[in-house]
């Protein structure tokens, strides 16, 4: 897999990183691989993810091979802000779960000289691009995409199949409701 290692890191501005995919593609376990060494780095690290998933744990992003880091649970992405101010790096989890305020959030903490890291699923469960991660994608300077493997076939994977017949777009779950299929596998469930 390729990812960002940038040797180079930019100089005296802020910057976005998005780190996008479906599920089970190593989206945490990427997110948590940077922040890790900026904390190494002993630069002031903040992680955050959204209230509405607390599968794992309440107060730490959790990865599906369970390495962990301690985040903090917000609402609404304004409080990130507020919470950043003597951040250098920010990690956010789960983006897909965010209003679309978070999209100028993350543009604001950059600008103010922050690196912010985003992970997030890019489609829905019916390969539908899953705001506000694409609108990320776009003001974002760097970009990874994680693959996970196909369940059904072994290719490699950036789709989310539903295996329940719940209809919301928004349905939390991890192994009894969802597995990552390729393009050829994944079904998209008819209304
Ligand atoms: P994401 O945040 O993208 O949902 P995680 O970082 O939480 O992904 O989990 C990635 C881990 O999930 C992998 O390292 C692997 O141990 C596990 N895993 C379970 N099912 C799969 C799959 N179908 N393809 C790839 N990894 C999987
Ligand atoms: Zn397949």
């Amino acid at each position: 897999m390729e990812v960002v290692t940038l040797h180079n890191m930019p100089q005296q501005t802020g910057w976005i990183e998005v780190i996008c995919g479906c599920m089970y593609s190593g989206k945490t376990e990427e997110l948590i691989r940077r922040l890790r060494r900026a904390q190494i780095a002993k630069q002031n690290v903040v992680i955050f993810k959204p209230a509405i998933d607390t599968r794992y744990s309440n107060d730490h992003i959790v990865s599906h091979n369970t390495q962990s880091l301690s985040s903090t649970v917000v609402k609404n992405p304004q409080e990130i802000l507020g919470l950043s101010k003597d951040a250098q790096v920010i990690g956010i989890d789960e983006a897909q779960f965010f209003s679309a305020d978070i999209t100028q959030i993350a543009e604001t903490l950059a600008n103010q000289g922050k690196r912010v890291i985003i992970a997030g699923l890019d489609q829905d469960y019916r390969g539908i691009p899953f705001e506000p991660v694409p609108q990320l994608l776009a003001i974002a300077e760097y970009i990874t995409k994680t693959l996970a493997i196909c369940v059904v076939c072994g290719n490699p994977a950036d789709r989310t199949q539903r295996i329940t017949s719940q209809k919301d777009r928004v349905v939390v779950g991890a192994k009894d409701v969802y597995e990552a299929r390729c393009r050829r596998c994944h079904q998209v469930p008819t209304e």
